[in-house]
C-alpha cells in the first residue's frame, strides 16, 4: 500500500478547485496561500498564525489577503476587458463595489485604492453607506451608485456631492422617488443623474429565487417606468436619466439566470431609447456567484459558469440587443461584490478537545457469566466481516434495544448496560471500518458515518464568523490547515463555544455531495488549527453577538515585492467589556457591585482574604479579556 501525500490532501479537501488558485498545499503538509494567485510566491498558512501569535494575536482569527482582493478585482476587469476587445463593443466596463457585502474601512479603501486604475467605484444602499461613500472614494470619474430606500437627506447629500466632483447616480428604486427626486434637484439647482431599477419578471437561481421576479421589493414595473420616462421628460430632466439597473439577487448558481435576466433588461435598455431616454450605463448588478465547493454545478454553493463566461453573456447580450436598434453600446456597470471580496479572508480557530465517539480499544473480553445479550453483542462483534455487515448491524441494533428493555424491565443493572452499549458501538465501529472498503455502501449504513462522528470543540462562533452557514445553510470549505502530510484518521463535525445547538459545523463541501463528517486528525497534544475559507463576502457584518462572543481579531497581510509579506491594519478582536457594553453592562458598575458582595462576603467569613482578592482579579482581568478562550499553558 502506497504512503498517504500531499496529493491525496489535495484530492480529499478538493482545494484546487474551490481555492481559485489561492490556496494549495506545500511540501510541509500546510494550507499556502499564494495571494496573487497559481505560481506566485506563496505564504505558509501555519507559519504565519505562529508569527501572528508572536505578534499577540489571538485565535479565532481572521486574516484578510490584501492581493488576492486585489487580484480578484484585476480578474473580473480583465474579463470584461476582454469580452469587450473580443467583440468589438464599444462601451467601457466601469466596475462597482457594494458596500453591503464587506463595509469594514480598510477592505472599502483597499478597493478604491486597487481599483483606481480600473475606475472602480462604489455602490451605496443606505444612507450610512452613501456617507462612507462619500469621504473615501476618490478616484477621478469613478461612480457612485444610489441605491435603496431614500429619503430627502439622502438625495440632496447625493447631488451636492456632484459639487464635490463626484458623480453619485441616484437610483429609483420605487416610483415615489422620481418626484422626491425631482424636486430636491430643482431646490438646490442642479441636474442630477439619474437611474432606474427595472423589476424584472425573470427569476433569479439559488437561494434567494423566491425573492426576485414579480414579487421582488425592489425596483419599478414596466408601467411604472414608462410613467417615469413621460414624468422626467415633462420636467424637462429625461437627458438626467443616465442609467437602467437590474438586480437579480446574489448568488445565482446558473448562467441561464444571467442570461435570462440579460435578455429581458436590454429589451427595456432599448426600449427606453425608444421613448426618446439616452441612458448610457447599464447596471448589470450583483450576482456574480462564488464556486464555494469547488463543484461548477448549480448547487447552492456554487455555480455552473465561470467570470469569463458571465463577462461574455453580459457584453454579447447588450451588443446584440443594441445592434438590433441602432443603440450606441453603453458603459457597462457591475456591481458584482461576492465574487470581488470573498475570496481574500479566512478564520482560522483552535480546536479545544475532541470528544470520541469510537472507541478506541477493542472491546474488553466477556466471559461465560456475562449477561445473554452482552455475549450475543461480542458473537456479533467477532462475526463481522465485508459479507455479513449489514446482517450484522441488523443483528447489534436489535441486541441494543433488547439491552434497553431488559434494562428498564430491571433484569439488565447499569453497569451492564453500559456495557452492552459499549459492545454496540464497538459493533458500528467495526462495521464502518468494513464499509468505508466496500464499493458500494448499503444505504441503510449510510447514516452510520455521521452518527459515529467525532465532536470537535472549536474556539470560535458560527453566530460570529460564518453565520450563513446557520441561516441559510452556505457551505464554507473547511480544512485543518497543518498535518496535511498524515492521513486524517478521524470523522468529525465541530461544536461552536456557543450554548446553543445550532452552533456547529457539521456539513461540509463534496464535488458531488454535501459530506456529513469532515476527514480529520486525531489530537496529538499540541494546538490543531482548522481554516474556514472564502469568508469575505456578507459573514463579517451579518455576525452577531450570540453568547456575547465578539469579534475576533484580524490583520491585512500585505506581500511585498520581494515576496515576503508585511501585516497592516492589526484590528483587535472586542474584549468582553466591549460587547456588555453592547447590551447596556456598565463595566464600572459591574465592578463595583461585584466589590460590594465580595465584601459582604469577607465580613461574614464565608471568603478568605486571598480567595476573595483572587475572585476580584479574575473579574476585572476577565473584562478586558478576548471574549474567546485562550489554550491553557
Ligand atoms: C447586495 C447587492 C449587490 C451585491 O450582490 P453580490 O451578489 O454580492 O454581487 C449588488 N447590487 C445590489 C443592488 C445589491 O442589493
Amino acid at each position: 500500500m502506497r504512503g498517504w501525500t500531499v496529493r491525496d490532501a489535495l484530492d480529499l479537501y478538493n482545494v484546487s478547485a474551490w481555492g481559485a488558485g489561492f490556496l494549495t498545499i506545500n511540501d510541509e503538509g500546510n494550507v499556502e496561500v499564494r495571494p496573487r494567485g497559481n505560481g506566485t510566491t506563496g505564504v505558509d498558512l501555519l507559519a504565519l498564525v505562529h508569527d501572528l501569535a508572536q505578534r499577540g494575536l489571538r485565535t479565532p482569527l481572521l486574516i484578510r489577503f490584501s492581493d488576492i482582493l486585489a487580484a480578484r478585482i484585476e480578474g473580473l476587469r480583465n474579463s470584461f476587458e476582454t469580452a469587450i476587445r473580443e467583440y468589438g463593443y464599444r462601451g467601457a466596463f466601469r466596475g462597482v463595489y457594494p458596500i453591503k457585502v464587506n463595509q469594514q474601512r480598510h477592505v472599502v479603501e483597499e478597493i478604491v485604492d486597487y481599483g483606481a486604475a480600473a475606475r472602480i467605484g462604489l455602490e451605496a444602499g443606505s444612507k450610512p453607506e452613501l456617507l462612507v461613500a462619500l469621504a473615501i472614494l476618490d478616484t477621478p470619474g469613478a461612480l457612485i451608485v444610489c441605491n435603496g430606500y431614500k429619503d430627502r437627506a439622502y438625495i440632496e447629500t447625493a447631488l451636492l456631492a456632484q459639487r464635490l466632483g463626484r458623480y453619485p447616480i441616484i437610483v429609483v428604486d420605487r416610483f415615489r422617488e422620481v418626484d422626491l427626486i425631482v424636486k430636491v434637484a430643482k431646490d438646490l439647482d442642479i441636474r442630477p443623474h439619474i437611474g432606474m431599477r427595472a423589476k424584472l419578471t425573470t427569476k433569479g437561481a439559488g437561494k434567494w429565487v423566491e425573492s426576485t421576479g414579480d414579487r421582488s421589493k425592489f425596483g419599478l414595473t414596466t408601467m411604472e417606468i414608462v410613467d417615469a420616462v413621460e414624468r422626467l421628460r415633462a420636467e424637462d430632466m429625461l437627458d438626467c436619466l443616465e442609467l437602467l439597473h437590474f438586480h437579480i439577487g446574489s448568488q445565482i448558481t446558473a448562467i441561464r439566470a444571467h442570461k435570462d435576466a440579460l435578455r429581458e433588461a436590454t429589451r427595456v435598455f432599448v426600449g427606453l431609447h425608444e421613448l426618446g431616454a439616452r441612458p448610457k450605463f447599464i447596471d448589470v448588478g450583483g450576482g456574480l456567484g462564488v464556486d464555494y465547493d469547488g463543484s461548477q454545478t448549480n448547487f447552492h454553493s456554487s455555480m455552473n459558469y465561470s467570470v469569463q463566461e458571465y463577462a461574455n453573456d453580459v457584453v454579447a447580450s447588450i451588443q446584440e440587443a443594441c445592434d438590433e436598434k441602432g443603440v450606441a453600446h453603453p458603459d457597462i456597470v457591475t456591481e458584482a461584490g461576492r465574487a470581488m471580496v470573498a475570496h481574500h479572508s479566512m478564520l482560522v480557530f483552535d480546536v479545544l478537545g475532541v470528544h470520541e465517539t469510537l472507541p478506541g480499544a477493542p472491546p474488553p473480553p466477556v466471559g461465560d457469566d456475562d449477561h445473554r445479550i452482552i455475549r450475543d453483542l461480542q458473537d456479533v462483534w467477532k462475526s463481522i466481516t465485508q459479507k455479513t455487515v449489514l446482517e450484522a448491524y441488523h443483528d447489534a441494533l436489535q441486541l441494543k434495544e433488547e439491552a434497553t428493555s431488559s434494562f428498564s424491565l430491571g433484569y439488565l443493572d447499569l453497569r451492564e448496560r453500559a456495557r452492552a452499549e459499549r459492545l454496540f458501538w464497538h459493533c458500528c465501529e467495526k462495521i464502518l471500518r468494513i464499509t468505508r472498503e466496500l464499493p458500494n455502501v448499503p444505504e441503510e449504513l449510510e447514516p452510520l458515518e455521521k452518527s459515529l462522528a467525532d465532536t470537535y470543540y472549536a474556539n470560535f462562533s458560527v453566530f460570529q464568523s460564518a453565520p450563513d452557514h446557520w441561516a441559510v445553510k452556505q457551505l464554507f470549505p473547511v480544512m485543518p490547515i497543518h498535518r496535511l502530510k498524515e492521513k486524517p484518521t478521524r470523522r468529525g463535525v465541530f461544536a461552536d463555544l456557543t450554548c446553543d445547538s445550532d452552533g456547529k459545523i457539521d456539513k461540509f463541501i463534496d464535488p458531488h455531495d454535501i459530506k456529513d463528517v469532515l476527514e480529520l486528525h486525531s489530537p496529538n497534544g499540541h494546538p490543531y488549527y482548522i481554516g474556514v475559507f472564502l469568508i469575505g463576502a456578507y459573514q463579517e457584518i451579518l455576525g452577531d453577538l450570540h453568547n456575547l462572543f465578539g469579534d475576533t481579531d484580524a490583520v491585512h497581510v500585505r506581500l511585498d515585492d520581494d515576496g515576503r509579506y508585511t501585516v497592516e491594519h492589526v484590528v483587535e478582536g472586542e474584549n468582553v467589556k466591549e460587547v456588555l457594553r453592547y447590551v447596556e453592562y456598565d463595566p464600572a458598575a459591574l465592578v463595583e457591585k461585584v466589590r460590594r458582595i465580595i465584601e459582604t462576603a469577607v465580613r461574614d467569613g464565608n471568603i478568605s482574604l486571598n480567595d476573595s482578592a483572587r475572585l476580584r482579579l479574575h473579574y476585572e482581568q476577565g473584562l478586558n479579556e478576548y471574549t474567546y478562550l485562550a489554550r491553557d499553558a
